[in-house]
């Protein structure tokens, strides 16, 4: 048990709590700079880009500004972010990293290679989940903390840099540990930064953010960032889904997708329904016929995820058989299916199945 555990701080060891550089939107940078070191909007720009583009990790290493800011800011700032500890290879070539926070809390990120070279890149925001939902080996660790958007920006910079020229990273999924909308603001901010033309650049039509329905936050989302909603429904009946995600009992099936029906999309896009597929629980004719019905009139696609074992996992995934006829009858209604069968199983890089835990689970 203890292994599971984070390496807590050591007893009396002072807290940072000098701003995080890394974790500011460009504007917000420009503006701390201009404000406390009487800075230019230009060096704040010069800032952002070692920060963001160069992946600069210490002032020193920022040799087009002075000597006498770099020193003030090593006094008055910090650069947060995460230190690597390990990559781990598939036998399929998924990548896991392992990464690590200043206090010690694990967490993981994961390269997904796709078609011509591209690869997407599964990030995590927060430490455990308290979401809780039963198929997820995340929601087994407590909920120790929402990553800071350096944190979250960080395992973008270092898949960068485990990734030299070989390939790029394509596109963004906020599907790894955690639950986004229950980090709201850090989120909202790692979003703004991966997408700064001074930054990693990544257009919002590459970056899709999961969550399993916080609809406050949902409301809020669409509005402040318009990058692509992917949405974990995993059931067709309340009864259903309240037994596998408990936050179902706040926000039903109805609430949700009235307010799915009310998101601002962008002109051709959709959101994507995901539906973790479980032997015998969510798998049947009936529920894919009452899928149908549910989603008449929403602007969406389907995305169905066989189950992802994981030990001691209540659930069993569904047979080839079954995940196809359930999509058949999602395709014969004229809904876009497309099926997941997760890569890096044997490394524990699945969905579902981070834990922050080294060991291939
Ligand atoms: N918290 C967010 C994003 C992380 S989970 C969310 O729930 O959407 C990413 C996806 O993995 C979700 O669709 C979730 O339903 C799915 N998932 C979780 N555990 C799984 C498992 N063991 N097998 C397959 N998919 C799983
Ligand atoms: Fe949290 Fe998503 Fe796992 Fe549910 S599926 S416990 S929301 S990470």
């Amino acid at each position: 048990m203890s292994q599971r555990l984070p390496t807590p701080r050591e007893p009396g060891e002072a807290v940072d709590t000098r701003p995080d550089l890394k974790a500011m939107t460009r504007l917000a940078l420009t503006a701390w700079l201009a404000d406390h070191l009487g800075e230019s909007r230009f060096r704040g720009e010069q800032l952002f880009r070692w920060l963001h583009d160069k992946r600069a990790r210490s002032f020193a290493e920022m040799t087009n500004l002075s000597k006498r800011l770099r020193a003030r800011l090593s006094e008055d700032a910090r650069i947060g972010g995460l230190d690597l500890d390990d990559v781990r290879v598939a036998k399929d070539g998924t990548r896991k990293l392992l990464l690590r926070t200043a206090a010690g809390d694990r967490i993981e990120s994961v390269l997904i290679p796709m078609d011509e070279g591209r690869i997407t890149q599964c990030v995590s925001s927060q430490v455990g989940c308290k979401i809780g939902c039963k198929f997820c080996l995340t929601a087994r660790m407590p909920l120790r903390r929402g990553l800071s958007a350096s944190e979250i920006v960080d395992q973008v910079l270092w898949a960068r840099q485990v990734l030299g020229d070989e390939a790029r990273v394509a596109n963004l999924v906020y599907m790894g540990m955690g639950e986004p909308l229950d980090n709201y603001d850090n989120v909202v901010a790692s979003l703004r930064i991966l997408m700064d033309e001074r930054g990693a650049n990544f257009s919002s039509r590459r970056i899709t953010v999961s969550s399993s329905g916080v609809v406050p936050k949902l409301e809020r989302l669409g509005h402040d960032v318009p990058v692509n909603l992917a949405i974990s429904l995993n059931a067709s009946t309340d009864e259903q889904r309240s037994a596998l995600i408990p936050i179902n009992r706040v926000w039903n099936i109805e609430t949700l997708l009235r307010t799915l029906r009310a998101y601002p999309l962008p002109p051709r896009r959709r959101i994507t329904m995901e539906y973790v597929m479980l032997a015998g629980v969510n798998d049947t004719a009936d529920d894919a016929r009452r899928l149908v019905k549910l989603l008449k009139g929403l602007r969406c696609k389907v995305n169905l995820i066989p189950f992802n074992p994981w030990p001691g996992a209540p659930f069993g995934r569904p047979a080839p058989a079954a995940v196809d006829a359930f999509g058949k009858i999602l395709r014969d209604a004229r809904y876009t299916v497309t099926i997941r069968y997760s890569k890096g199983e044997d490394i524990g890089a699945a969905c579902g199945q981070l834990d922050g835990q080294p060991e291939a689970s």
